[in-house]
Parts: C-alpha cells; structure tokens; sequence
C-alpha cells in the first residue's frame, strides 16, 4: 500500500519557515517538533566525497554556512518517527546542500485529532486517499468507449483521434486510450502515455504520438526543427508557436530526454533581441534550469 513519506511532510506555513537550524530552534521533521540542543561540525576528515567536491567550488572564506554538520534534537511533540528510541536524542546529519529545515515559532498549530504539529499524518493520509480515488475515477472516465481519455470529452466520427493498439496499462482489463489529436492539451496527454507508460511496456512499439526529440520554431523564417535530426518522426502534434511563446527557438524547455536538462535547436536562424536569442547559437553544455523556472515555460503545443 502506498502511504506518506515523513520525510516529504511539510508543516503548515502559517508557524514554520525554512532556515538552517541552530542551537535553540524548533525544527519540523517528520511530523513531530524537535528541540535542537547541540550541533557538532563535521571534521574535513570525515567529509563524503560528494561533501568534498560540494564545498570545493566554494572559496574557504564563504564556507562557515555550509559546513556538513550532526545536529541534535530532543522530540518535543507530535510521533517519533525517527527510528531512535522513545527519550533518546537523535542524531541528525545535514548535507552542506540540503542543510535548510523548517524552523518552528513559539506557538504552533496542532491537529484536534491527536494534538500533533498541524498537518497531522492521519490528515495527509486522508488527502492522499481522496487524491488517489479522484485520479482514479478520472483514468475510468477516461477508459469507457468513445471518450478521450484526456479531456474526457466524447470522440466524435469526424475528430481526428490516436489509440493506442495495446492494451490499457492504466485501466486493467480496458482497451488502448484513444486521445483527441486534433487538439494540443489532448495530444500532450497522448504523448505522455506513450513515453511514461507504453514506450517502458513495450519498447520496441513503433511511436504513434511523440518524438524523441523537441521541436522548435524559428523566429527567423518560422522553420521548424527537431532536436532528433533525421530521427525526428514528426509526431509532434497539432503546435501553433508565435515568436516570443514557449516553444519558439528562444525559449528555453527541457528536454524530452534529459529532463534535467534544456532543449535546443541544432542550428541557429540568427535571431536576437531584447537579450534573447536563437537557443542553437549558444555552445557548451545544456545547464539543469533553477528548479521551478522550466514548469514557468509551455512545452510546445
Ligand atoms: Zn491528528
Ligand atoms: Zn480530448
Ligand atoms: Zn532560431
Ligand atoms: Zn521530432
């Protein structure tokens, strides 16, 4: 059975904000408050290779922040889910990348259920539940005769439709989805099924809906090109890009194969302005994005 992770619980905004923990603070973990009484440094010797590398492209001065270090906390309220015993501290080491945690005020809220820090474990089981029943009852909807099981809208005779010869690998015992490939959103929603699903099934299915490339418009000409090359099968869908949208050949998405890292065309059209140009100018490595800026961007539609 699925269940919550403790360690992607966050607590409610409203009494907790992030910081580094120091001596003195109360800090989220786990679904409890924890007091933090000591902290203890960790040695150079002791450093991870990973640690090592990390602290290595910063210069020794700018360090002191970063330092991996063991803090050590005395629950205060809520379950233990630590692994250590009841009454025992616990030992916690914090990476010099990921050394942030929720820090706590004075006065926080708790559940009327159990009088744990607010949202409880119960609660998040309950909104996972409930998450989970409407994701299901949407891929039923999606799975009936005659449904795009994107938007959920009737297929009509005349729509040009894409179904998958397979079986259903959401819905057991349901036929291949059928999407709307006249439509955009309902396209994208067919070509996630096939990479995410059918392409991991069943490898050597020849594509219906999707590339393994990333397709661009130029700004200059408005030629379209795919990252795949000769590869390209031109499942790209219904897109209608204008320069300055997502999609166009100065934006930056990620990639469909790599999705740590951004897309860009395998030429450059010669396009510049504003501080923005063509993407297949740039040279060297295609740099991760700052979490959170690519979802900014529409993939091209
Ligand atoms: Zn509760
Ligand atoms: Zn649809
Ligand atoms: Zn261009
Ligand atoms: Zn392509």
């Amino acid at each position: 059975m699925i269940d919550v992770d403790p360690d992607r619980w966050l607590p409610s905004r409203d009494y907790a904000i992030s910081g580094k923990p120091k001596v003195g603070n109360r800090v989220a973990w786990r679904y409890a408050i924890w007091l933090v009484v000591d902290e203890h440094i960790t040695d150079e010797a002791n450093w991870t290779e990973q640690e090592a590398a990390y602290l290595a492209r910063i210069a020794p001065q700018h360090r002191a922040h970063s330092l991996p270090r063991t803090i050590v906390l005395q629950h205060e309220c809520g379950p233990n889910l630590s692994g250590v015993p009841d009454g025992r501290q616990v030992h916690l080491h914090l990476d010099p990348w990921s050394g942030v945690m929720s820090l706590v005020a004075v006065r926080y809220q708790t559940c009327s259920c159990h009088g744990h820090p607010w949202p409880c474990i119960e609660y998040d089981r309950d909104c996972m539940i409930a998450s989970q029943s409407r994701k299901t009852a949407r891929l039923l909807a999606g799975a009936k005769p005659g449904v795009c099981a994107y938007c959920l809208e009737p297929v009509t005779g005349r729509q040009k439709t894409v179904t998958f010869p397979e079986p259903s690998l959401l819905v057991p015992g349901a036929p291949g989805p059928t999407f709307h490939a006249g439509r955009s959103d309902c396209w994208r929603g067919a070509r996630d099924y096939e990479t995410e699903h059918r392409l991991a099934a069943y490898p050597e299915a020849t594509r219906l809906a999707s590339c393994p490339g990333d397709v661009f418009i130029h700004c200059i000409g408005q030629t379209v090109e795919c990252t795949a090359g000769p590869g390209c099968t031109g499942l790209h869908g219904p897109f209608r890009v204008r320069p300055g949208d997502g999609g166009t050949c100065a934006t930056r998405v990620r990639s469909v194969k790599d999705l740590g890292h951004y897309a860009r065309p395998l030429s450059d059209c010669g396009y510049r302005d504003h501080g923005s140009s063509c993407l297949g100018a740039e040279t060297g490595p295609c740099e991760p994005l700052p979490p959170g800026v690519s979802d900014l961007f529409g993939r091209p539609q």
